[in-house]
């Protein structure tokens, strides 16, 4: 049995039936073992047990009472996984499938995505089994408030900084900061993703989704294409969907369907991005919605249909494992040059393979393909520190000359070891090795 063999059998046995870490753990390790062939001394010093324990987990109750004043209890998390190259960095997310495993899957991809960005930022994820749909806006607040009276003594600008993921935008941000500032009596950059008034940074909003557009059109155009006329399906609509259609529209390509956790609308003519995010950002409401607002779109309930429309590019924006083994089969039988991740892990292990598996797909992973969002939020934490102000044009062209890098740093990581075009293998080999060469420095810590 390989070392990396071994330490993926203690990990699932110490660590029972959390599936989702599990999944992102075998799909990191099993890649990473042309590097640690040529570094034995790594198995010596434990690295990758180390490298896959969080260096803290912080589980914690959040009691909060509702607008009839009913009392409620949810669970709160931060895992503070990893940082050997900087304070902990990584959203939280405040969905009724959060869990333990849900947290140190994302968490764990988070070490290697923020390691890719070339920022210094380590590697953290939290968040809460909170469902924020229906809720009013003071239930909001009143949960934000409670879940950071205890999470504040957990942060700091300079030991983890939080930011937002699904279920947690500029609102729960502005409440979750609002509360740390209250209880700390100091304003610092203790939380990314902010409103502009007070320390957010311009393009934040739009980096993930821009990103991805951004990496993939390196990719593109290191083959001598473009996005101009190609067919795009982009699913969920929420941030990360939004403005990776914006960008996408913008290069020349076309839209034609989007969806949410209930069902997706298939536009031929193009998505009108105006009413989506009339609906989406303005109303909170349903992408059903579109379909009585745009002649020729069509609304069908459930999302998995959204992978059986023909298409060039294939953008999954919206949760991890939406793209499982018989949608990737539909994608490729109809044709699919390009799939880039928006979402965290959006592509099971399966759906994986059979991209990677086609002649001429170009699969380019999550922790690369959606490092924009981070990376943004790392240069709000720099304009933080330096108290200052960047405008949107020289933070959208940093976003973009890091994405840019991030593509040709894979893409030689996996030509080094002999993987060419595997960018899977790429992202994780070329987010390891720093992290790891920093560990290896810190001794055993
Ligand atoms: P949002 O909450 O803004 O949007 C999520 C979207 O996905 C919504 O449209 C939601 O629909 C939809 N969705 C959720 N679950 C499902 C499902 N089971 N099937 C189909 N659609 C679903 O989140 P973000 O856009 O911020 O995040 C999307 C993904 O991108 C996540 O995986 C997140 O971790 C990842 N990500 C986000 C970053 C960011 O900067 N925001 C950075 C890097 C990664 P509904 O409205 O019905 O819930």
């Amino acid at each position: 049995m390989s070392y990396v063999e071994k330490v993926l059998n203690d990990l699932k046995e110490r660590n029972p039936g959390e599936k989702e870490f599990h999944q992102a753990a075998t799909e990191i390790l099993l890649t990473l073992e042309p590097v640690i062939n040529a570094h034995p001394e790594y198995e010596k010093a434990a690295l990758l047990e180390r490298f896959t324990e969080p260096e803290r987990t912080i589980l914690f109750r959040v009691p909060w009472v509702d607008d009839n004043g009913a009392v409620h209890v949810n669970k709160g998390y931060r895992v503070q996984f990893n940082s050997a190259i900087g304070p902990y960095k990584g959203g939280l997310r405040f969905h009724p499938s959060v869990n333990l495993s849900v947290i140190k899957f994302l968490g764990l991809e988070q070490i290697l995505k923020n390691s890719l960005t070339g920022l210094p930022i380590g590697g953290g994820k939290g968040g809460s089994d909170f469902d924020p749909k229906g809720k009013s806006d003071r239930e909001i607040m009143a949960f934000c408030q409670s879940f950071m009276n205890e999470l504040y003594r957990h942060i700091g600008a300079d030991t983890d900084v939080p930011a937002g993921d699904i279920g947690v935008g500029a609102r729960e941000v502005g409440y979750l900061f609002g509360q740390y500032k209250r209880l700390r009596d100091e304003h610092v950059g203790v939380l990314t993703g902010r409103g502009l008034s007070y320390g957010g940074s311009l393009i934040r909003k739009e980096a993930t989704g821009y990103g991805l557009v951004y990496m993939l059109d390196e990719a593109m155009k290191m083959r001598g294409v473009s996005l101009k006329n190609k067919t795009v399906l982009v699913s969920g609509s929420g941030n990360v969907a939004i403005y990776a259609c914006e960008k996408v529209q913008q290069l020349g390509g076309k839209v034609v369907a989007m969806c949410d956790s209930n069902g997706y609308v298939y536009d031929p003519n193009g998505i009108d991005l105006a009413v989506v995010k009339q609906i989406k950002e303005v109303e909170r409401g349903r992408i059903k919605e579109y379909a009585n607002r745009v002649s020729g779109a069509v609304y069908t309930e459930g999302c998995k249909g959204i992978w059986t429309i023909p298409c060039d590019v294939a953008l999954p924006c919206a949760t991890q494992n939406e793209i499982d083994g018989e949608s990737a089969k539909a994608l490729v039988a109809n044709g699919v040059e390009y799939v880039a991740e928006g979402a965290n892990m959006p592509s099971t292990l399966d759906a994986i393979d059979t991209f990677q598996k086609a002649t001429g797909v170009i699969f380019l992973p999550a922790k690369a393909a959606n490092a924009g969002g981070v990376a943004t939020s790392a240069l709000e934490m720099a304009q933080s520190s330096g108290r200052l102000y960047w405008s949107a044009e020289e933070v959208d062209a940093k976003l973009k000359t890091i994405m840019v890098n991030i593509y040709h740093n894979i893409d030689n990581a996996a030509k080094k070891y002999g993987f060419e075009g595997n960018y899977v293998m790429g992202a994780n080999i070329a987010g390891f090795e720093k992290v790891a060469e920093a560990m290896m420095a810190h001794g055993i810590v």
